[in-house]
Formats: C-alpha cells, sequence, structure tokens
C-alpha cells in the first residue's frame, strides 16, 4: 500500500475515522482534494465505510434471529419460557441500541443512500429515453445532478 501524500493531514483525518461528512461545506474542501490526490486515506475511508456498514448489518441480523428467538419460545413455550424470552428480549435490545449507536456515531446511513443514489443513477441511464424524459424534473435532477 503507497503512504499518506500528507501524513499531517492524514493523521486529522484517522482521528475522524476518515469521516468529513460532519463538517461545514467550507471546511471540507481541503480533505476532500486530500482524498482526490492520495490513495492511502481513500482506500482507507472505504473500509472505514465497509465496517461501519457491516456494522448496522450485523446488528440488524442480531435483532432479527432474537426476535425470531423470542417468538420461537413463546410459540412452543417449553419449561422456563419466562426467563428463555427475557433473554431473548434483552438480546434483541441490545442488538437495537448497537444498531442505533452504530447508526449516530457513523456516517453509515449515509453511505447506504449514496449506494442506493448510485445504484438509482444506473437504473436511471438505463431507462429508454422517452421514459426518462416522463420522470419528473426534480427527480432527474437528482438523480443525474445536472
Ligand atoms: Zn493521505
Amino acid at each position: 500500500m503507497s503512504a499518506c501524500v500528507d501524513p499531517v493531514v492524514g493523521k486529522i483525518l484517522a482521528g475522524w475515522r476518515y469521516d468529513i461528512s460532519s463538517l461545514a461545506p467550507e471546511m471540507r474542501g481541503d480533505y476532500e482534494a486530500h482524498f482526490a490526490a492520495c490513495d492511502h486515506c481513500r482506500s482507507r475511508q472505504r473500509l472505514h465505510r465497509v465496517i461501519d456498514v457491516a456494522l448496522i448489518v450485523l446488528a440488524s441480523v442480531s435483532a432479527a434471529v432474537f426476535l425470531l428467538a423470542f417468538g420461537v419460545i413463546h410459540h412452543f413455550a417449553p419449561k422456563h419460557t419466562l426467563i428463555l424470552e427475557l433473554a431473548a428480549l434483552f438480546g434483541f435490545a441490545l442488538s437495537a441500541l448497537i444498531w442505533l449507536i452504530v447508526a449516530v456515531a457513523t456516517p453509515a446511513p449515509a453511505t447506504v443512500v449514496d449506494v442506493a443514489k448510485v445504484g438509482a443513477r444506473h437504473v436511471h441511464d438505463r431507462l429508454p429515453a422517452e421514459i426518462r424524459e416522463r420522470l419528473p424534473e426534480e427527480l432527474r435532477m437528482k438523480l443525474t445532478g445536472s
């Protein structure tokens, strides 16, 4: 892997986990320029966003499994049902809390929205021209950015 082209800026970005989405637009310019120039930081940024999204997905799956466990216990009502149900609900609550923390503390939601936008743009570009023309102007602006 190549080294950072400007270690001072690189260190600041590392401290933010390469997330500049919460910066004011006028302060972002220098960092965006660094990302454009620096392969090292760009690949680190991509890695951190993958980790964020993986955490959200894991927390979602974990919450779903605990909820499923609760449903199964409730349905079959084995011995010690109450204790098992409480354990399953506690697991669900913990997963939901982790999900919330990841969603608030990382730019994962914005990353998911960006991926969805890129996907929507691909679909838009493949549509036949006559259908594309019928899309509302506002929607077309959002998809193509022009
Ligand atoms: Zn760098």
